[in-house]
């Protein structure tokens, strides 16, 4: 490819819209332009970075005996409405109608779309496991789009379903899973950690993140470095909670701001930080709320489930929930949340607190309530976490470290959650009708591009890893008028790309500073240039773009140097 043909429009300013880095760079280096709020067209350079990422996800998924297939990205809305999740999904799903006015969605994720599409084929054991996959834009009308692809309302994303005849099925399925998501982000050259996270209502230890560590995530990480224990800080702090309950290892009660918080919040209630006190959420005319109770009342069996910041819980039975509230006298609140299904739990103070600090936030937050005024210090983004560094890690006691991370792939146990509901069933070895043990896994093809930038960039541009990178060279003549240069660096570029070195020719009628800076720009991770010392000295000069390290070869011999 010659630059002056590449469509690879570069912008010398940074655009006012772009707050975090990738993003910056992606407009830029010519790689994304906004169509609306989230929505992006991928140019060349992009679309050749994605499909690197996809090759490596496909190679990697079809060695674990994954199937790739392709499911429409639309929906139609009764394979939601059989799971509840027409309406659980609430505002985040795209919906539309037809001309007869039926309902679609723009699939946000595919659970019911495959498992109806499997349960009409499967019928017996010896047609399972079965790992199938697809790789396709999905569909999610997020609150705050942002951070250019990082968060988008289309993104591309790998989902693999996995359809076992059992649960130690499932763990093998889920095992390989783990595994290749290890091989993939590895391979694409990203310093990541797989962490624990809250599998919510389904519960069991069955889900990890994968997270590519980098200041600008989106979420917070918590890691021991003496033990493998790793997990997103919403798990981290269910773990701590029930080590603390366990008696285990009891959270250690010293001065810090959370810890200080809660002993005014404790203070407010009237009651100790170890106490348990009620709290619920649920619909009225003006939308979800969580309450807080005081005093002891009788409620269901509860799950805790972590979302949107908020401690959210699995719903018991609905009724008995909005009767106990109609009677409970100490109803302080409410606070407004995110989800909008009807939950209700024992929560220590401790928890609480933490649901009340993740509620504080400038749309969401504490009725009648002021965070400066009625609980000391206001709260900050870095103070409603009740993990901290140096917290005992719960393996092992060692000293936690927390750090940020942008989720780039989940691998998650659904057992016979969809199974059950949508009635996929198999004949197993004795003709007896049995569900299938799912898992679901996802990474985010788009998300993980934004992801290697934020990891991989310094002050003149992106720094791509090699194996997703667009172009591994970019051969720069410093006079495109010499015919000489041009001819020797049309020559290297010609060679280069025989030895299947995906390289680009800068033919463009430009000045060298222009050249260089674009190519460190869009982050070539080698640059090759060709000026009159080249031809003087019979030398070839390679800038290494990460190191900056400058080699010389000889004109002769060179290909084996870099190949
Ligand atoms: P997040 O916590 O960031 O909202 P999620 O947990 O809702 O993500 P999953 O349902 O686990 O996302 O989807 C699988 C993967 O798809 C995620 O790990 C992430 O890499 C990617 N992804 C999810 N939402 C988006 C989005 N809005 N834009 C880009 N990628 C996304
Ligand atoms: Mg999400
Ligand atoms: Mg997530
Ligand atoms: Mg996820």
């Amino acid at each position: 490819m010659r630059l002056t043909q590449l469509y690879a429009p570069t912008l010398r300013e940074t655009p006012a819209e772009a707050e975090i880095i990738s993003h910056q760079l992606m407009l830029r280096a010519g790689l994304i332009r906004k169509a609306a709020g989230g929505i992006y067209s991928y140019l060349p350079l992009a679309w050749r970075v994605l499909r690197k990422i996809e090759a490596i996800i496909r190679e990697e998924m079809d060695k674990k005996g994954g199937q790739e297939l392709l499911m429409p990205i639309m929906q139609p809305a009764e394979l939601w409405l059989e799971t509840g999740r027409w309406s659980v999904y609430g505002d985040e799903m795209f919906r539309l109608k037809d001309r007869h006015n039926r309902d679609f969605c723009l699939g946000p994720t595919h659970e019911e779309m495959i498992t109806t599409l499997v349960k009409a084929d499967v019928r017996s054991y010896r047609q399972l496991p079965l790992r199938l996959y697809q790789i396709q834009n999905k569909y999610r009308d997020e609150i705050r789009p942002r951070f250019g692809l990082m968060r988008g309302r289309e993104f591309i994303m790998k989902d693999l379903y996995s359809f076992d005849r059992d649960e130690d099925g499932l763990e093998i399925s889920y095992q390989q899973m783990y595994d290749a998501y290890t091989k993939i982000f590895t391979r694409c050259g990203l310093k990541f950690r797989a962490v624990e996270a809250d599998a919510g209502a389904i519960g069991g230890s069955g889900t990890h993140e994968f997270m590519v560590v980098a200041e600008s995530g989106e979420a917070a990480i918590v890691y021991c470095h003496s033990c493998e224990y790793a997990a997103n800080v919403e798990k981290a702090e269910l773990n701590a909670i029930t080590a603390q309950e366990e008696q285990l290892l009891p959270l250690t009660i010293e001065d810090t701001p959370a810890v200080k918080r809660i002993r005014a919040v404790a203070e407010f209630l009237g009651v100790s930080p170890d106490r348990t006190i009620k709290a619920l959420a649920y619909q009225t005319d003006k939308g979800p709320v969580l309450a807080l109770v005081r005093g002891d009342h009788e409620v269901n069996e509860i799950k805790l489930q972590n979302q949107a910041g908020c401690l959210t819980l699995a719903l018991a039975d609905e009724k008995a929930i909005g009767e106990a509230f109609a009677s409970l006298p100490g109803f302080i609140g409410p606070i407004g949340l995110a989800e909008d299904i009807t939950v209700i739990a024992d929560l220590t103070v401790m928890q609480m607190v933490n649901a009340v600090c993740g509620a504080n936030q400038p749309d969401r937050h504490w009725v009648n309530v002021n965070p400066g005024r009625d609980f000391g210090a206001a709260v900050t983004a870095a103070d409603i976490r009740l993990i901290q560094e140096d917290d005992p890690c719960p393996r092992c006691g060692a000293a936690l470290r927390v750090t940020r991370g942008i989720e780039v792939g989940q691998v998650f146990k659904l057992y016979n959650k969809y199974s059950t509901v949508l009635k996929a069933t198999y004949l197993d070895e004795n003709g007896k009708d049995k569900p299938m043990q799912m898992g679901c896994y996802g990474i985010g093809v788009s998300r993980t591009m934004a992801a290697a930038i934020e990891q991989n960039h310094d002050e003149q541009g992106i720094i791509w890893p090699v194996a997703i990178a667009p172009y591994a060279a970019v051969v720069v003549p410093i006079s495109s008028k010499d015919q000489e240069q041009m001819a020797l660096a049309e020559k290297i570029y010609t060679e280069l790309n025989l030895q299947n070195i995906e390289t680009v020719l800068d033919d463009r009628n430009e000045r060298p500073g222009v050249k260089f800076k674009d190519a460190d720009l869009i982050g070539y991770p080698l640059k090759i240039t060709v000026g009159p010392k080249t031809i003087a000295d019979r030398l070839v000069e390679v800038k290494v773009r990460r190191t900056g390290q400058v080699h010389h070869y000889p004109l002769d011999g060179y290909l084996n140097n870099i190949a």
